[in-house]
Parts: C-alpha cells; sequence; structure tokens
C-alpha cells in the first residue's frame, strides 16, 4: 500500500485539526486543545486506489520549532488552511508557504484550503481572493468546511491524487 505523509500549516484556530478529525472520525469537534500536535491516520480511496494516508497536524505559533521544522521536511504533501473568518490567516499562508518551500529542495504538492465557509456571517476572505492567490502559486484550492463537511473528502483525495502525479 502506497503511505503518503501530508502536514496542515496554518494559523492557530484556523480548523486544522477539526479538519484532521472531521476526515477521520467523521465528526466535527468544537473545542480542541489548540496546543496539541498529533498524527492522524486513514486509507484513502482516491481514483480507485488505495492509499494509506498520516496527516501531520502542526499546532502553536509559528516561529520554527526545531520539531515543527523537521515535521515540514518530512512532509510529502502540504495542505495550506486559513479561516474564511479571519483575513490575517488568509495573508499568513503566504508565510507558510515560503517556509514550506525554504526547507525543501523542490515545490512540493500543495493546496490552499479556505476553511469555515459554513460561516457566512463572519467571512471575511471571498472565494475570488483565495482563488486569486491559488492560481498565481498554481495550487488546488478549495473552500471547506469541517463544520459541514464540504470538501472535506475531496481535499484529502485530491492531496492523494497529485502526490500520486508528481
Ligand atoms: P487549529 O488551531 O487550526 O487546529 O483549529 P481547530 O481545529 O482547533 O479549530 C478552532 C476552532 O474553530 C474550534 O472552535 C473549531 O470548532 C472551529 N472550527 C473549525 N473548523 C470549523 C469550520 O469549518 N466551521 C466553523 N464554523 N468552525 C470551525
Ligand atoms: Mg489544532
Amino acid at each position: 500500500l502506497e503511505h503518503w505523509k501530508v502536514t496542515m500549516l496554518g494559523d492557530g484556530g484556523v480548523g486544522k485539526t477539526a479538519l484532521a478529525v472531521q476526515f477521520t472520525q467523521k465528526q466535527f469537534i468544537e473545542t480542541y486543545d489548540p496546543t496539541i500536535e498529533d498524527s492522524y491516520r486513514k486509507q484513502v480511496l482516491a481514483d480507485g486506489k488505495m492509499s494509506f494516508l498520516e496527516i501531520i497536524d502542526t499546532a502553536g505559533q509559528e516561529d520554527y520549532s526545531t520539531l515543527r521544522e523537521q515535521w515540514i521536511r518530512e512532509g510529502q504533501g502540504f495542505i495550506l488552511v486559513y479561516s474564511v473568518t479571519n483575513q490575517t490567516s488568509f495573508q499568513n499562508v503566504d508565510r507558510f508557504r515560503k517556509t514550506m518551500i525554504s526547507l525543501h529542495p523542490e515545490i512540493p504538492v500543495f493546496l490552499i484550503i479556505g476553511n469555515k465557509a459554513d460561516d457566512a456571517y463572519r467571512r471575511e476572505v471571498s472565494a475570488e481572493q483565495g482563488l486569486t492567490y491559488a492560481r498565481r502559486h498554481n495550487c488546488e484550492f478549495f473552500e471547506a468546511s469541517a463544520k459541514s463537511g464540504q470538501n472535506v473528502e475531496k481535499l484529502f483525495s485530491e492531496v492523494v491524487r497529485q502526490l500520486r502525479a508528481n
């Protein structure tokens, strides 16, 4: 079985853990210790073929820790997450992208995810902004919701598809 390591990166509070938990356990968590860094495992069917996915869920603020740096080095695919309810988290995606690139000899597979798409009332980042940024960096973009489940399966199967093709 293929085995892929995918690392979640993004500001605290954007829903990295909630996305990983929704995908692997089919439940939405309202509160989760923001300092916990963990990994989640799940088999994924993409294009009729199974893969084993290890999802590394990072946490904490973004000054390099040696451990986080090691996780970024080990990651084969990356999910860069912001919250559509937080403009700053969208701006910070660029920092995570640059850190990711600086720790890899070639640009790795990555996706950009605008999470909390269910929360229309608090939206600060338009889908157009996310799309424009993703196009500029040649990567796939989805809005998603760990709460409603919107695009959660899709984003993880897409990262597997791209890792296979890479
Ligand atoms: P992390 O720090 O990036 O791991 O963020 P968490 O997964 O801990 O989520 C932070 C907060 O946002 C929690 O209260 C979650 O319940 C909430 N949250 C996460 N994803 C969503 C979502 O898709 N929609 C909404 N409305 N809230 C979410
Ligand atoms: Mg977390």
